[in-house]
């Protein structure tokens, strides 16, 4: 079930105080319509009762698709808060298991920082692609582009809508200036033959270690780690 709650916001431009109802939970089985909003950007938008200014509130956000069997916890944290973010993210799930109906188990919950993050999982998880074998992709793409493309300075986002049947799309965007600067593709044959090759428990394992999550990212690992970026050089 979708939720609503009352917040005192500030308007940023006239500072005029207010009373904004806001979503802390979505479900968009039950109301697709949110979803099309999200991706919109006019979740949480409120225009100024004083102003008229329209402005974006980010803040935490249940996504539920219940017919895919998918939860998405989007916490925006600034950086360097990421850790705190997994605690809050671990203290929100006790909370949501409390609230399960006996027997039904909780569905794969998600944690994710940024609106682009939250945007490009949902998009990859409805084409049925798998998080953690994507950020390996990625994960070779950064390997395999040492110079090239800096984690700190390049993100890698899944592109659903130029995946063709032979070709998963990435877009590789700054995030300074946020632009798209070019676009990689990989082979759905390699992607199936990782698939299959991680099938194996062992090597599943693997994959779990490299990517224990639940923020599960290929590039804040690189950051993190920026020896194992350099090792290949
Ligand atoms: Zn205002």
């Amino acid at each position: 079930m979708s939720q609503k709650q009352i917040y005192p916001i500030r308007c940023p431009k006239c500072r005029q105080e207010q009373e904004v109802e806001l979503f802390d939970a979505v479900n968009i089985t039950e109301e697709p319509a949110l979803r099309e909003a999200l991706m919109r950007n006019q979740l949480n938008a409120v225009t100024c009762s004083a102003c008229e200014f329209i402005f974006q509130i980010h803040k935490a956000l249940l996504y539920h698709d219940a017919q895919r069997g998918f939860m998405l916890y989007w916490l925006p944290v600034p950086a360097g808060a990421e850790e705190a973010g997994e605690r809050q993210f671990a203290e929100m799930l006790l909370q949501l298991a409390a609230q399960q109906p006996d027997g039904v188990p909780l569905p794969p919950v998600h944690l994710v920082f940024s609106r682009t993050e939250l945007i490009e999982r949902i998009f990859l998880l409805e084409a049925g692609l798998d998080e953690r074998l994507v950020e390996y992709v990625k994960h070779l793409m950064y390997l395999n582009n040492v110079g090239k493309l800096n984690p700190a300075q390049k993100a890698l986002l899944f592109n659903a809508q130029d995946s063709t049947p032979e070709n998963l799309c990435f877009v590789v965007q700054d995030t300074t200036t946020r632009k798209m600067e070019a676009m990689l593709h990989y082979s759905r044959k390699a992607y199936a033959a990782l698939a299959e090759m991680f099938h194996a428990e062992e090597k599943m394992r693997m994959l779990r270690e490299l990517f224990p999550g639940p923020h599960i990212s290929a590039r804040a690992l690189l950051i993190q780690q920026p020896d194992v970026a350099t090792a290949e050089e």
